[in-house]
This record gives C-alpha cells, sequence and structure tokens, in this order.
C-alpha cells in the first residue's frame, strides 16, 4: 500500500453540491478524496480533488469493486435522492436508492476483507429525520417522525448505520444538514440542480432575469413575517464540519449524530430581501400556496457540535452566504459578463 492509498477517503455522491465541496475540504485536509457517483445529478466538473470512479450505489457489485479498489481509511456517503416532493411522488425510488444504496455500501465496507477493522463512515443526513418537531430550536433528542418519504428513508439509513455499529463495530458519525446554502468562496463549484427547486439559486436565477420571479410558498405561517423560516447553513461549513467529524473518528472517537446549523433562522422574505441587497436587483415575487409538506420553521440547537467537535458556523450569516452563492451563480451562468 503506497502512502497515497493510505489516506483514501471514498467519497460517495461526491459529484454533487454538498458531496463536491466536502471533496475539496478533505483534499486541502490532506486526504486524497476518491469520488464513487452516477452523476444522475451531480456535475462532472465538480470533481476536480481526485479520482472518480463511476457507478450506481444501487450496483451491489460496483460499490464492493470501489471499497476494494481504494481501500478507504474512511468513506463519507453522500449519494442520494434529497427532494421531498419528489420522494412523495416515487417512494420506492427513495427506497432502493437511499436505503438500497446504504445497505450495499455498509455490506461493502464490513465484509472479511477489512477482518474487524472497519473502516469509519461520515453519513450525510437531514433536519427531515425529524418531522415539525414543535420547538424553537431543534437538538438531537427532539423527536424524529419524519413527515415525507425523503426523511423516512434517511432516518432509515441513520438506524442501520447504527446497526452495522452494533453488528461490525462500524464508528460512524450521522450529520444532519439544515438548509445547505451558499458555494464555494474560491467559485470553484456551488449549488446548481436540475431542475431547481431551492430558494437560493432560483432567487439568484431571478436576479440574472433567467426566470420572471420567485413564488413565496405561504404567507400565512405563525412566523414574524408569514414566510417559513428556515436555518441556512454555508456549504464551506458543512464541509469542515464534515473534515472535523472525520479527524474525530480516526482518532478512535466515539460515533455521533449531530444537528448542524447555526441556530438562527431567516424567512423567506428575509432570504429575498438579502438577495435583493447583494445582487442590486429588485426579485419580482408573487404569493403562492404552501408547499406540501413544509414546516413552517426549522431551526438547529448546534451547540452538541461545538462541544463535541469544536464546529460550529462562521461563514453562515444570510449576507455572506448569499454573497458567495450569487459570485458563483454569475460566474455559471453568466460567464461573458464575469470572465
Ligand atoms: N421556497 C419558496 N419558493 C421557492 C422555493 C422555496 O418559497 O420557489 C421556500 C420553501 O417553501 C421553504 C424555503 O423556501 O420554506 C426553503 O426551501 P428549499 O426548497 O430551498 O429547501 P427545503 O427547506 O425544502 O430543504
Amino acid at each position: 500500500m503506497t502512502k497515497q492509498e493510505q489516506k483514501n477517503i471514498l467519497v460517495t455522491g461526491g459529484a454533487g453540491y454538498v458531496g463536491s465541496h466536502c471533496a475539496k475540504a478533505l483534499a486541502k485536509a490532506g486526504y486524497a478524496p476518491v469520488v464513487f457517483d452516477n452523476f444522475s445529478t451531480g456535475h462532472r466538473d465538480f470533481v476536480r480533488w481526485g479520482p472518480v470512479i463511476e457507478g450506481d450505489v444501487r450496483d451491489a457489485v460496483a460499490l464492493k469493486d470501489a471499497v476494494a479498489q481504494t481501500r478507504p481509511i474512511a468513506v463519507m456517503h453522500f449519494a442520494a435522492l434529497s427532494l421531498v416532493g419528489q420522494s412523495v411522488e416515487q417512494p420506492d425510488l427513495y427506497k432502493q436508492v437511499n436505503c438500497g444504496g446504504t445497505r450495499n455500501l455498509l455490506d461493502a465496507m464490513t465484509t472479511s476483507e477489512f477482518s474487524g477493522n472497519v473502516p469509519p463512515l461520515v453519513f450525510s443526513s437531514t433536519a427531515a429525520i425529524f418531522g415539525e418537531p414543535d420547538v424553537d430550536l431543534i437538538d438531537e433528542a427532539a423527536g424524529k417522525k419524519p413527515g415525507n418519504p425523503y426523511g423516512e428513508t434517511k432516518l432509515a439509513c441513520e438506524e442501520m448505520i447504527q446497526a452495522s455499529g452494533v453488528d461490525h463495530g462500524l464508528r460512524s458519525a450521522c450529520l444532519r444538514y439544515f438548509n445547505a446554502a451558499g458555494a464555494d468562496p474560491d467559485e470553484e463549484i456551488g449549488e446548481h440542480h436540475n431542475p431547481e427547486t431551492h430558494l437560493i439559486p432560483i432567487i439568484l436565477d431571478a436576479a440574472l432575469g433567467r426566470r420572471d420571479g420567485i413564488r413565496i410558498f405561504g404567507n400565512d405561517y405563525a412566523t414574524a413575517d408569514g414566510t417559513a423560516v428556515r436555518d441556512y447553513i454555508h456549504v464551506s461549513d458543512l464541509a469542515r464540519a464534515h473534515v472535523a467529524a472525520l479527524d474525530h473518528l480516526l482518532k478512535d472517537g466515539k460515533s455521533l449524530a449531530l444537528n448542524l446549523g447555526t441556530g438562527t433562522g431567516a424567512s423567506v422574505r428575509e432570504v429575498i430581501d438579502a438577495a435583493s441587497r447583494v445582487t442590486g436587483s429588485t426579485i419580482p415575487t408573487t404569493d403562492a400556496a404552501r408547499r406540501a409538506g413544509d414546516p413552517p420553521r426549522l431551526v438547529a440547537d448546534p451547540s452538541l457540535a461545538y462541544k463535541l467537535l469544536s464546529w460550529q458556523a462562521v461563514r453562515s450569516d444570510i449576507e455572506t452566504i448569499v454573497t458567495d452563492a450569487w459570485a458563483w451563480h454569475r460566474k455559471r451562468f453568466t460567464p461573458e459578463i464575469t470572465s
């Protein structure tokens, strides 16, 4: 085994939004990310910090081969479907990709090849596992009652991972993101889904004239301005949390499950106002019905992540998030203006 191989981290879904930012952070921290991705939603040009193995997590053999070939010292698992609305329409697909994919990965990692030395796992989880807890700040002890198939599949994955801890000694960190947002401050990678459903890229598309405006889903919530409140967390802060969790596990730290957010919420209107200031554009809005399954308020209590990993968000005020997202968005979609 070469020195390089000794620091390999297998990153499933490493061509996606959060996965690619984590691959970059891993490389910066001296690890060697090896991406495993089927490019169903990820981007080929987001794989810049190491090799890629093209494959689907539903393919157990391909995953086993990837693990055998990479011999990772740890795994980060991002490959999943993550749209609430799509999960309601296609719950079986979500089970196949999210639960089936995680099952295949756990099987590949816990084979006899590793003989009692199972590499630790950092898992991309979500606030959606909590559903709509009736608390101001959601901590790790909050009840887990997902309100849609996406959240259900992610909770089932966390349970599978915990069971692998009992059965095979797997050590893991399940990181529940609140609303991942923003872009790489170096403008190399950012948020781009097709079709786009997320608030900030839609607002920025409107600012660029790539769409007419934004529909505000619900203006009658019991919040200060009537629009839904979310805890937006900069994707670079998330990436630092992943590296901190990995370092913890590689130093033989215990398994973790942590809520990652800022502890402060922003309403849809506050995000639109911030984007107007940052872009210097008026963002046309129309009021629309609430989106099915959207809770009024989801804000993390991130104090356990601080206590256990000394991690806290440092780039996640809404103005900075939108500024970084805007810089990348303009570069991506209007290169003729920004070059
Ligand atoms: N939202 C909105 N209009 C849009 C997209 C999103 O009003 O075109 C709202 C959505 O209802 C939610 C918030 O913005 O309250 C964040 O939505 P997003 O899809 O970005 O993330 P989610 O909270 O669903 O993970």
